[in-house]
């Protein structure tokens, strides 16, 4: 039996670690999380994975200083929303020192280890980020 829905799920699974989500090439819409369809073209859409940078900037953030059940250790930690230079904006934790945070920062991702019970929104894609704060002078040679 073919099901569809299974090689989706995997990329999900796949997308927490690297940062992989789709691309519909008939209008160039990008998507993270990724999705099997795209909601403008639907059929006529075409889909394909896409790699994100997880460069971004800080479009919000909050201080979390009250952890929920099995992140008291990390309290208090940052949690923001990143729109990431390819468009779509994700949610994460920001490490680092959290004085260093604000809005409109530049934030790289980093790869640790992830919580496998992480399933309460807090740490959402598995992906977390850090001030990019000695890479101000990309800013200005970005090439796309
Ligand atoms: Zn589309």
């Amino acid at each position: 039996m073919h099901r569809s829905s299974v090689p989706l799920l995997w990329r999900l699974q796949e997308s927490k670690y690297r940062l992989i989500g789709t691309k519909c090439t008939a209008c160039n819409q990008l998507y993270f999380p990724p999705r099997n369809l795209c909601p403008t073209c639907r059929r006529e859409g075409k889909i394909e994975q896409f790699q994100f940078s997880g460069i971004g900037e800080v479009v919000s953030y909050t201080i979390i200083r009250t952890a929920p059940s099995g992140f008291e250790k990390l309290a208090p930690y940052v949690v923001a929303i990143v729109k990431l230079d390819e468009g779509p904006n994700i949610s994460g934790q920001i490490v680092g020192d959290k004085d260093m945070v604000e809005i409109g920062k530049k934030v790289r991702p980093v790869f640790r280890r992830m919580y496998e019970d992480g399933d309460d929104g807090l740490i959402q894609y598995g992906i977390k980020f850090q001030p990019a704060e000695n890479e101000a002078s990309t800013e200005k040679g970005k090439q796309k």
